[in-house]
């Protein structure tokens, strides 16, 4: 999944409205993007107004992910 949303996001909703495979959902604190559903259009890249998404090769992604996992446990 290349494309992530950063925590810099503000929850605008300019993502959501753009993304044609309703990948994006607005979150309490940020906006999420649903890798199962996302087409890696990089459409919500280019819509965001503060570049808070962010593209990430799918090693970078798996070790964002491990570290989540280490900080939450
Ligand atoms: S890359 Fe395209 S399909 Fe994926 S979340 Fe962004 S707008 Fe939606
Ligand atoms: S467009 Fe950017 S700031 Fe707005 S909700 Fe999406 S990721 Fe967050």
């Amino acid at each position: 999944m290349p494309f992530v949303v950063t925590v810099e996001c503000i929850n605008c909703g300019a993502c959501v409205v753009g993304c044609e495979s309703d990948a994006i959902t607005e979150g309490e604190l940020q906006s999420h993007i649903d890798p199962t559903l996302c087409i890696e259009c990089g459409t919500c890249e280019l819509n965001c107004p503060i570049s808070a998404i962010i593209y990430v090769d799918d090693a970078e992604y798996e070790q964002m992910i491990a570290t989540q996992k280490k900080v939450q446990s």
